[in-house]
C-alpha cells in the first residue's frame, strides 16, 4: 500500500494524545500529507449511536453475536458520544467487583462500524481513530477477551484506555494489590509503591507511546505485518507494562530492519 494521506481523528478528552506532536512526529518519518479530525463519534445519529452500542460486550468469556442493544445501553453510547469524557465516570477495571462492570467494546466489530461510518474508503488514505473506549479481542487459544490498545488495518483504532489496561502490570503489583483488597483497603498505597512502573489515566507520557502504536499501524498498513520480536524496537507487541515503557520510552527507536523499511518510505 502506498500511503498518501493519514487522518487522525481526537479524542479531545485525552488531552495527553497531544495529537500535534503526533503529526510532526509522522510528517518527520513519512511523507504523506496530514488531517486532523475531531472526535469521530461526536456527531453519529440515532441509528449510528444504536449500531455503535450494539458493538459492545459483556460477557468476556462469549465469542461477540449480533444483539439488540438494551436501552440503558444506547443511552449510555448517546452520552459517551456527545461527551466522551463520561468514560471516566464509569467503572475501571481496577474497581470492578466483575468485569462485566466495565464498559468494554468487540474492537473488530467496532472497526466495522467505523468502516462503515466514513464516506469513502480509498487504499492510500489511511483513518486512526482514538478513543478512550476499551476495545478488546476475542483470543481462540484461551477462549476468552482480552483488552486492546490497537486495532491494526484500516480504519485503525488506538484505545487510550487499552494502552493503560491491557499490557498487563508486574506480577508483584497484582499480588500487593490482591492482598491490599482482601484487606478491605484500597490500592492507592500499593499503586504509590509501584509508581511510575507502568501507565496511568492522563499519564504525560501517553503521546510518546502512542508514536509506536502509529507506527505499528502504519507499519501493517504498507507491509503487512504490524509487530516486531525485539524489545529494542518500536514495533514490539508489549503485553507487559514494563516491556511497553521500555521499547517506546527507553529504546524508542526501531531496530535495524525495520528503520531500513522506514527509511526507503521517504
Ligand atoms: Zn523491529
Amino acid at each position: 500500500m502506498k500511503l498518501k494521506k493519514i487522518i487522525l481523528y481526537d479524542e479531545e478528552s485525552i488531552p495527553e494524545i497531544k495529537i500535534s506532536d503526533l503529526v510532526n512526529f509522522i510528517k518527520d518519518n513519512f511523507s504523506v500529507e496530514l488531517v486532523i479530525k475531531g472526535n469521530f463519534f461526536q456527531k453519529l445519529e440515532n441509528n449510528d449511536i444504536n449500531s455503535l452500542a450494539g458493538t459492545r460486550i459483556f460477557d468476556i468469556y462469549k465469542k461477540y453475536n449480533t444483539f439488540e442493544p438494551e436501552q440503558k445501553t444506547i443511552e449510555l453510547e448517546r452520552k459517551l458520544c456527545t461527551n466522551s469524557s463520561f468514560m471516566e465516570n464509569t467503572t475501571k477495571i481496577e474497581d470492578a467487583k466483575n468485569i462485566s462492570d466495565v464498559v468494554m467494546y468487540d474492537g473488530f466489530e467496532m472497526q466495522k462500524f467505523i468502516r462503515e461510518n466514513i464516506n469513502y474508503i480509498t487504499n492510500d488514505t489511511l483513518h486512526i481513530i482514538f478513543t478512550n473506549r476499551l476495545t478488546c479481542t476475542f483470543d481462540d487459544t484461551d477462549s476468552r477477551y482480552h483488552g486492546r490498545a490497537v486495532i491494526c488495518a484500516n480504519p485503525a483504532i488506538i484505545s487510550t484506555t487499552g494502552i493503560i489496561e491491557a499490557p498487563a502490570k508486574s506480577k508483584e503489583f497484582y499480588i500487593q494489590a490482591m492482598e491490599s483488597k482482601s484487606q478491605g483497603l484500597d490500592i492507592s498505597t500499593v499503586k504509590t509503591m509501584h509508581k511510575g512502573e507502568f501507565l496511568e489515566y492522563h499519564d504525560k507520557r501517553l503521546s510518546k507511546v502512542i508514536e509506536g502504536y502509529i507506527l505499528q499501524i502504519i507499519f501493517y498498513n504498507i507491509t503487512g505485518e504490524s509487530f516486531c520480536e525485539y524489545l529494542d524496537c518500536r514495533l514490539n507487541n508489549a503485553h507487559w507494562q514494563r516491556d511497553l515503557l521500555y521499547s517506546q520510552i527507553e529504546v524508542s527507536k526501531l531496530c535495524k530492519k525495520h528503520q531500513n523499511i522506514l527509511d526507503m518510505q521517504k
